[in-house]
């Protein structure tokens, strides 16, 4: 959008600019500012800034380890939750550690409140609600943005996280609104600038339930869910004891044959099946609708109350999401067991947007065509609160780094759950939603919530948000975690009639031989605690040296053997292939393989390898070649 320049409207303060205040914005500003950046945030609106338009948790299966994740890298999303949550709980503790994942119900306000407060506190970090309209760029680079009111702040770097805003459109049976979530305003014109400079542009759509007044419900016709005690932190450096406090509930219920008899009959008015809403939506995330129309046989589905805030009385009606017409609404809700007189406070309603094909970007997180412009989060064609924060914090990192002239913090697959998110984002052909699943890391042996500071926290030292004090911290917990291991590998404990009677009254099988403790350890009946008894001379240690001892003796065998595959995985990942190769040179390779090559420019063989449509013999063709291109290039110089 073209407005006459006036000089008073130009602005030279900011180094970097940060377009939006949702989930990826938030851990993009603080990073860029905390690592010494002049940095501006905008924002359409200021109520956007760390909302939460769907459910009222963080965490979950995958997503709990994204937010630990975030918190070892020095991110703000694990603090602020464990300071507005109302109900928290282990999900998967009967199973194993890789899917052990922590989740909590969070009151959105609050959160919301802090997470400003943290913002506006911040040094180096101002906040100014503005539509960015365009994105001024000068041979290849990004100069700044210009505003809605024509202001331009002339900027060395700019992070994108515009979200569910571009050119959104919020649907409910025939209600179609040109706005942003929960009626905010839209962002209508960032999208063309986007075009102009080459971004691939989707149109994604994602849903939510509608939210009911407590006092409209019947909780003695639903079960009772609740949290966990104690209450286990989201960040490494929150103080447990401090957190501990009475839980908020959360209510199960179901839906029932007449729910889904109303909704069938009602799905010709549905905008999802009336061809209304053209966006694609997440399968990990369906609406009701789509779940009776996939499901056919299901009896019931799942509904989960959870409350909103402490100071509202709305309720989020999970499971429950959908936007089919106000009074197919009212019938479906008041269908379910509870809620026979639920009062609608707000409507459930689909959105769609446009978002970026983010195969423009690098795993950097930089557009491969602008140098400066860094994307994250929902416009990056993923969805969840975590997974938008987790690409933010990185973007808001690699933008400080490469100002630095610094090497671009580049997590694989093998090292974060951050890592697999962006490496799928970047590489792989995404035509919905991407959500975070355990089941997308093949190493999630190692990958667990409960050593992402073992894993994360020296980058975050190295990048330069993690201070010195807590740095020393994690090398203690390492120091204290590896003596114990070793400590455990040279106790034997010998078949002596004590051993025996220890193992007989736990129903472990006894000993034959002497074995070293950390043997016993491995057996799925004992644990260090209970080994206690057989272990005099061992020294009290901090709970979570404990569980890090425990784990990485009892799933030693799995552990090694995911550690080999890593090794495996990082050869090829090290194998960088030249910025300047022609692929249509390498006459022998597929010609798909030579068109998705040449379009999508992967940075390495192992990301080549996971590109759709390049086979494993394409990539050895794509080795022998470089081998060939690297010796005449050396003879070259
Ligand atoms: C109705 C709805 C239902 C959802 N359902 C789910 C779900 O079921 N499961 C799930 O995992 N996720 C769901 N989400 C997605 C979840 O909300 C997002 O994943 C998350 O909020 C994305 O965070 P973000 O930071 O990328 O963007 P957002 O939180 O959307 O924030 C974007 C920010 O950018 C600002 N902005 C945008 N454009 C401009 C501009 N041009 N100028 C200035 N500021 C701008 C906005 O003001 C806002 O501050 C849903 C979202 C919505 C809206």
């Amino acid at each position: 959008m073209k407005s006459s320049v006036n000089s008073a409207l130009e602005n030279r303060e900011y180094e970097i600019a940060v377009i939006g205040g949702g989930h990826a914005g938030c851990e993009a500003a603080l990073a860029s500012a905390r690592l010494g950046f002049k940095t501006v945030m905008f924002t359409v609106s200021m109520a956007s800034i760390a909302m939460m338009p769907c459910n009222p948790s963080i965490g979950g299966t995958s997503k709990g380890h994204l937010v630990k994740e975030i918190d070892a890298l020095g991110g703000e999303m694990g603090k602020v939750i464990d300071r507005s949550f109302i109900q928290s709980k282990v999900l998967n503790r009967s199973k194993g550690p890789a899917v052990r994942s922590l989740r909590a119900q969070a009151d959105k306000e609050k959160y919301a409140a802090l997470m400003r407060r943290t913002l506006q506190e911040q040094e180096n970090l101002s906040i100014v609600q503005t539509e960015i309209t365009d994105l001024l760029t000068k041979d290849g680079k990004i100069i700044g943005c210009r505003s809605i009111s024509g202001m331009t702040y002339h900027v060395k770097s700019v992070i994108i996280c515009a979200g569910t805003y571009l050119k959104s459109r919020c649907v409910y049976g025939e209600v179609s609104l040109e706005t942003g979530p929960n009626g905010l305003m839209a962002a209508n014109h960032l999208s063309e600038s986007l075009i102009s400079l080459g971004a691939p542009l989707r149109r994604f759509k994602t849903g939510t339930p509608a939210r009911i007044s407590k006092g409209s419900i019947d909780f003695s016709k639903m079960e009772e869910q609740y949290g966990d005690t104690p209450v286990e932190p989201f960040s490494f450096t929150t103080d447990k004891a401090a957190i501990q406090r009475e839980q908020g509930l959360c209510w199960l219920t179901y839906t029932n044959e007449r729910t889904h008899t109303l909704i069938r009959d009602n799905l010709h008015r549905s905008p999802l099946f009336s061809g209304m809403i053209e966006g694609t939506g997440p399968r990990y995330c369906p609406s009701i609708e789509d779940k009776i129309v996939k499901f056919p046989d299901k009896t019931r589905h799942q509904v989960f109350i959870e409350p909103e805030g402490e100071d509202t009385d709305e309720m989020y009606i999970g499971g429950m999401s959908s936007s089919l017409p106000e009074d197919v609404q009212i019938e479906m809700y008041r269908s379910v067991p509870g809620l026979e007189n639920a009062h609608i406070v707000r409507n459930a309603y689909a959105i769609e947007y446009d978002c970026i094909d983010a195969r423009w970007l690098r795993p950097s997180l930089e557009a491969k065509t602008v140098k400066g412009l860094f994307c994250a989060g929902q416009i990056n064609g993923s969805s969840g609160y975590e997974e938008a924060a987790a690409q933010g914090l990185v973007a808001g990192i690699n933008a400080a780094l490469s100002l630095k002239g610094k090497e671009p913090l580049i997590l694989d697959r093998s090292t974060a759950y951050i890592g697999v998110l962006i490496d799928d984002l970047v590489t792989k052909d995404n035509r919905e939603p991407y959500r975070m699943m355990t089941s997308r890391a093949e190493y999630r042996l190692l990958l667990r919530q409960d050593n992402a500071d073992l894993r994360l926290t020296d980058m975050g030292y190295e990048v330069g948000l993690i201070d010195e004090e807590r740095h020393n911290k994690l090398l203690e917990k390492r120091r204290l975690m590896e003596t114990e291991i070793a400590r455990l590998k040279e106790v034997k404990i010998t078949p002596n009639k004590k051993t025996q009677e220890f193992l007989e009254a736990h129903n472990s099988p006894l000993l034959k031989t002497g074995v070293f403790l950390s043997e016993l350890l491995t057996r799925q009946d004992l644990s260090y605690d209970l080994l206690a008894d057989l272990d005099p001379e061992r020294k009290a240690l901090p709970e979570d040296v404990v569980e890090e001892v425990e784990i990485s003796l009892k799933y030693a065998g799995y552990i090694e053997r995911q550690k080999k595959q890593v090794e495996d995985f990082r050869k090829l990942e090290s194998k960088r292939i030249p910025e300047e190769i022609n692929y249509n040179e390498i006459t022998n390779l597929r010609l798909e393989a030579r068109q998705k090559l040449e379009k999508f420019r992967p940075a390495n063989i192992g990301q080549a390898s996971r590109i759709s449509g390049v086979t494993p013999a394409d990539i050895s063709v794509l080795i022998i070649f470089m081998k060939k291109y690297g010796s005449e290039r050396d003879k070259e110089h």
